[in-house]
Parts: structure tokens; sequence; C-alpha cells
């Protein structure tokens, strides 16, 4: 009997914190892993090929599509991104923890489609705080902050339909709590049954 692995969904509006704790979840269990995730934008400095995203062109993405390749897909900011159902299958099956970092479009088709997921939201304090977070990135243009913020509010409410919803107003609460949920979900008995039968022989 092989342990299943987690596969734990993270969504957030920019701005809520998301690549923080994400950052701080690998400290906690170094043994998770971050799913690596298609996309069709261009990679930013510093990116490299097969650690955040796989870099592909539309035409290879929109071939996936055609083939059934992804679990889920969505465009987000003008640009395609897709988590492969090989991904997901393959670290279940290998009993590796998975985190996927996905929008919440993408989040619902994948609670649609593929059974057994942790979703987890991460909100911004308030409204007021996620501006003065955007508006202090001082690489962002108005235009894009105001976007932004209409966006969230629209993923705001989607919050309804996850399993967990964490305030990131206090960073290492917001840790503890993510990381309290990953525990809970690894001491679930189906996934402790191999190490038991193992030990104890049963
Ligand atoms: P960025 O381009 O800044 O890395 O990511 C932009 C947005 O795309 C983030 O909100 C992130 O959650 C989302 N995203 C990244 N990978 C995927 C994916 O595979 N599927 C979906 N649906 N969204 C993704």
């Amino acid at each position: 009997m092989k342990r299943e692995g987690l596969i734990l969904i993270l969504s957030a509006p920019s701005g809520a914190g998301k690549t923080s704790l994400c950052r701080e979840l690998f400290k906690i269990f170094p043994d998770m892993k971050e799913s690596v995730s298609y996309t069709t934008r261009a990679p930013r400095a510093g990116e490299v090929e097969g650690e955040a995203y796989h870099f592909v062109t539309h035409e290879v993405f929109d071939g996936m599509v055609e083939e059934d390749a992804f679990a889920e897909w969505a465009e987000v900011h003008g640009n395609k991104y897709g988590t492969a159902l090989r991904t997901l299958e393959e670290a279940r099956k290998n009993g590796i923890d998975l985190v996927l970092d996905i929008d919440c479009q993408g989040a619902l088709r994948l609670k649609e489609q593929f059974e057994g997921g942790v979703y987890v939201f991460i909100m911004p304090p308030s409204m007021e705080e996620l501006r003065r977070r955007l508006e202090g990135r001082s690489s962002d243009a108005q235009e894009v902050i105001e976007r932004r913020i209409a966006r969230a509010a629209d993923e705001i409410r989607e919050a309804r339909w996850y399993d967990y919803i964490i305030f990131n107003d206090d960073f290492e609460v917001a840790c503890r709590e993510l990381a309290a949920i990953v525990i809970a979900h690894r001491r679930k008995t189906f996934r402790m049954m191999e190490k038991v039968v193992k030990l104890f022989d049963i």
C-alpha cells in the first residue's frame, strides 16, 4: 500500500502574500514539491525553464489543450497557464505532496474534474491593505494596480467554495495556520496506514 500524495491548491488575489507564504511552507516542509505549470508568458529575468514554469509557445499550449493534457488551465492577465494532469497523477502515485499556486478559475475547474485536492484561499487583511501593498510595489503602473484590485474583488467572491480560508494579516500566524492544514491532511488515516502496516506488520 503506497501513501497517496497530498495535492494542496493555493489561490489568492495578487498582493495577499501567497508567494511569501509558499516560500515559508517549503521551509517548514522541505519534502513538499511545487507543481511546475505550463505557461505562454515570457520568462522574467532570472526565471529558468522547468523551475517556476515550463515556458511554451501558444501553439504548444493549444496542442496540449487539444490532447486533454491539462488537469486545468486558465487565462490570467492575458497569458495562458495550465497544470498537466500527468504532474498531478505522478505526484499522487509516488506519495509526493504537491503545492499548486493557481488562480481561482483554474482551481474551480480542477475541483470539478479532479478528486481529493485540498483548496486553500489566502485573504488579504482588507481591501485598503491590499491597495497599500500593491501600490508599495513600485514596479507596477497605476493602471495595472487598478486592474489587479478589480480582479481581487472578483477573486474574493470565489473564496466561498474553497476548503479553507487563511487571513494573511499576521504573517507568522498565517504560516502556522497553513502548516496546520498540511499536517492535518498528512495525518489522515489513509495517508498513515502505509507506515503503520510497515512498522507493525498488520
Ligand atoms: P505569474 O505570471 O505572476 O507567475 O502568475 C500569474 C498568475 O497565474 C498567478 O495568480 C498564479 O496563481 C497563476 N497561475 C500560475 N500557474 C497556473 C496554472 O497552472 N493554472 C492556473 N489556472 N493559474 C496559474
